[in-house]
């Protein structure tokens, strides 16, 4: 990765939040935090609508049966280097709804995950906090 690409990634990182079956909690926890009230702004991060112009992808919820071909495509269509940060317990791991048919389980499943932030629902701060040292890891070049 080029250094300006670089320094301009980690100082703005784009992100773009995909729902791939959970109960709406950690959404909530999620669109909080990127209010002006957490101020993600201060770090540069900004929610994004296409995955073309996103440099991190923020999934909530089990990866089901249902939607999990529309996650990889996603995951697809976002450019080089990309990243993934699973938000809740949900994306984490598939928590209480592992197992169940139409389950695969957590993000990792399917998708590489840079970043995981457990919590039912997380916290804004939780997600935040989990935003930041992933940022710290791109700055690292890990
Ligand atoms: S981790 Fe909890 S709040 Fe988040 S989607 Fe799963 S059940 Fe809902």
């Amino acid at each position: 990765m080029s250094l300006l690409k670089k320094w301009a990634r980690v100082r703005s990182p784009w992100l773009l939040h995909f729902n791939t079956g959970g109960c709406n909690g950690c959404d909530i926890e999620l669109v909080a935090a990127l209010t002006p009230r957490f101020d993600v702004e201060r770090f540069g991060i900004l929610l994004e609508g296409s995955p073309r112009h996103a440099d991190i992808l923020a999934v909530t919820g089990p990866v089901t049966l249902q939607v999990k071909d529309r996650l990889v495509r996603i995951y697809e269509q976002m450019p080089e280097p990309k990243y993934v940060i699973a938000i809740g317990s949900c994306a984490c791991s598939g928590a209480p709804f592992k197992d169940c048919y139409n389950v695969l389980g957590g993000v990792d499943k399917i998708l590489p995950v840079d970043a995981y932030v457990p919590g039912c629902p997380p916290k804004p701060e939780a997600i935040i906090d989990g935003i930041v040292k992933l940022i710290k890891k791109i700055k690292e070049g890990k």
